[in-house]
């Protein structure tokens, strides 16, 4: 199996993303931030960042979308011309919706907005979810010690993401890490992250040739999967982003085989 299958150009972008999001939620007064988490809302799922009050900055937001465009460019200059005129179209109240309608995970919102103002499909999200993130991970990391565990199928409990990560730990203890907003909780071994499956015989590892320390954990009742790295022996533990972003060879292999990010949901009658 080829471990690169996206070109070294996209990994390094994103790469130089995260690097840039790190520095950016440094640039952040944590008193911003206010969590006020409600332990039942957060068991039917409700991510904690909802149960947030964070006060944006749209200044700084838009000076990070401003950023992120220069990043792009450099790595490929005929995005100029499409990116130009963006920052231009987000005054305050645009910039307001960018933000929670990237939070929501809105695609349809942001492919008419694409559409309307003549952008590729995939600008404007792509630029609102970079922006956003820094504010996440800063929520995550005022929360994280109330973060114990997730409802199944409910994604990230703090900011929605759907599981796609985990790592095992010291005694194979399995860790899930959200690669959005840097979160991580325990889980189960056995236990399907986006069904609550815990079933042996419906709960499958698949494993890559060539990658020693990886395993594609797959289930067969919601076809949704995780990946699972061994990191134990790692000399420094990476950031879940970059964990994320190096291991996307096994979630072409996932999707390959039939299985997805986000597990079925069973219809209930
Ligand atoms: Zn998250
Ligand atoms: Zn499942």
């Amino acid at each position: 199996m080829i471990k690169s299958v996206v070109s070294k150009e996209y990994q390094e972008l994103h790469k130089e993303i995260v690097k840039l999001q790190e520095q950016w939620k440094h640039m952040l007064n944590p008193e911003t931030i206010r969590p006020n988490l409600d332990k039942a809302a957060m068991e039917a799922g409700v991510p904690a960042a909802a149960l947030t009050a964070i006060d944006f900055e749209i200044s700084l937001f838009l000076q990070w979308i401003e950023e992120i465009n220069a990043i792009l460019v450099n790595g490929n200059p005929e995005l100029e011309p499409k990116l130009s005129g963006i920052t231009g179209l987000l005054n305050e109240e645009i910039a307001i919706r960018w933000i929670e309608e990237a939070f929501a995970f809105n695609h349809v919102y942001f492919a008419s907005f694409a559409d309307s103002h003549g952008l590729e499909g995939w600008i404007p999200q792509f630029l609102a979810e970079t922006a956003l993130r820094p504010y996440l991970q800063l929520t995550a990391e005022k929360v994280q010690h109330e973060i114990h565990h997730s409802t199944p199928g409910a994604g990230c409990p703090v900011c929605g993401e759907p599981v796609r990560l985990a790592t095992l730990k010291e005694e194979g203890k399995k860790v899930i890490h959200c690669p959005r907003c840097l979160a991580h909780w325990h889980a189960k071994r056995l236990e399907c992250s986006h069904c609550g499956n815990e079933d042996h015989k419906t709960i499958q590892f698949l494993t890559v040739e060539g990658d020693a320390v990886s395993q594609i954990q797959v289930c067969d009742t919601c076809h949704g999967y995780t990946k699972i790295i061994d990191t134990r022996q790692y000399i420094s533990q990476p950031s879940a982003a970059l964990l994320d972003l190096n291991s996307i060879h096994l979630d072409f292999v996932a999707q390959e085989n039939g299985y997805h990010a986000v597990g079925e949901k069973k219809s209930t009658n």
